[in-house]
């Protein structure tokens, strides 16, 4: 049996767009789909050998294969057999599911499962959950494991569903409309099941309409180093369940920064506000900072001035991209006396006769590394 050409079977010229294809496809993928065509072989075989042409020209590689060698560039590598045993009706729902993602007419259809007539076609995913997540900044660098507790709704036991006697069980409320078109079908979801296909026969009174019921719930969460406050990071299936059975929702957690007392964040890197006395910036001192890591000690140079930044690499934050490390830049002050006594106005009064002591011509450079540094 000869197959019929790709182009020829969506209807469309070989300059066809994607945006056209998706559309040829999804018209034919409608007409002979199993739900409208039960027990009609003809128009299943209809069906998959859509889901194979459009399968093709959508795929770049597929489509440039075929435009050249037709269907014997198809077989093998391909993954069509020459004889027509294509995808399975599971591959064309599960692979093609997004052509009717954007119409909630036609959602119904692709609902998941695709085959499972009679037992309710869709099956709805349960909401997300928003939890907020406090870190410390120690934490946020290094990455952290954290146990979390919030409430969810489950499954709640002993719900019985039925099938939906209102779209009898197909969660889909088809309507048949004469246009001058000729007729056109349309389907949108059950008011009564809300698409779900199922209705709740009984259930315990503490569940929820949907035969929910919420429940206190741990778990642990590995937060990777680097993250900053605002970000979210999402935990799939573990936001509430769907009703019968539907996946669960994703868990998202906002990030919160705790402020640490002596360091700040910058980016990726880490800022500290290192005070020295008059005397340690003048004869140099050894002195211990704070960072992320515990302590560390720096060696701060005799004349150092007010402003400038010594750099501990690597002490930052990690780029969550992989793109390095920051750094921890300790910012220099000079503490100048708030209060003197009598003898220490009489040592200064001296020291203010020295030349050392006057910012004369041989300082300007230190203005020159202000105006850098601001
Ligand atoms: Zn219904």
């Amino acid at each position: 049996m000869g197959k019929r050409d790709y182009y020829d079977i969506l209807g469309v010229p070989k300059s066809a767009t994607t945006d056209e294809l998706k559309k040829a496809y999804r018209k034919l993928a409608i007409k002979y789909h199993p739900d409208k065509n039960p027990d009609n072989k003809e128009a299943e075989d209809k069906f998959k050998e859509a889901a194979e042409a459009y399968d093709v020209l959508s795929t770049p590689d597929k489509k440039s294969r075929y435009d050249q060698f037709g269907h014997s560039g198809m077989s093998g590598s391909a993954g069509f057999g020459g004889g027509g045993g294509g995808f399975s009706m599971d591959d064309i729902f599960s692979q093609f599911g997004d052509v009717f993602g954007d119409d909630s007419v036609f959602g119904s259809f692709f609902g998941g499962g695709g085959g499972g007539r009679g037992r309710g076609n869709r099956r709805t995913v349960g909401s997300n959950i928003r939890i907020k997540l406090k870190l410390s900044l120690a934490d946020m660098r290094n990455g952290v494991e954290k146990k979390v507790k919030y409430r969810r709704m489950v499954a709640a036991q002993d719900v019985k569903f039925g099938s939906c006697r209102h779209c009898g069980g197909s969660g889909a409320i088809k309507q048949v409309t004469n246009t001058f078109l000729g007729q056109m079908a349309t389907q949108s979801a059950c008011p009564v099941c809300q698409g779900l296909g199922q209705v709740i026969e009984s259930k315990p009174k503490e569940a929820n309409e949907q035969g929910l019921i919420a429940q206190e719930f741990e778990t642990s969460i590995k937060i990777p180093g680097g993250v900053a406050e605002g970000m979210q990071l999402s935990v799939q299936g573990k936001g509430n369940e769907g009703p019968a059975g539907g996946a669960s929702g994703d868990l998202i957690v906002l990030i919160e920064e705790v402020p640490h007392e002596e360091l700040k964040r910058d980016n990726n890197n880490v800022l500290y506000n290192l005070w020295l006395s008059f005397p340690e910036a003048a004869m140099g001192a050894s002195i211990e900072v704070p960072t992320l890591d515990g302590k560390a000690k720096i060696k701060v140079d005799s004349g150092t001035q007010a402003g400038k930044v010594l750099r501990l690499k690597g002490k930052g934050f990690p780029d969550l991209n992989g793109y390095g490390t920051g750094d921890q830049l300790v910012v220099i002050n000079v503490y100048v006396p708030q209060k003197i006594s009598a003898e220490e106005k009489e040592l200064l009064l001296k020291l203010q006769e020295s030349k050392n002591f006057k910012p004369d011509e041989d300082n300007k450079s230190f203005f020159d590394r202000m105006k850098d540094f601001f």
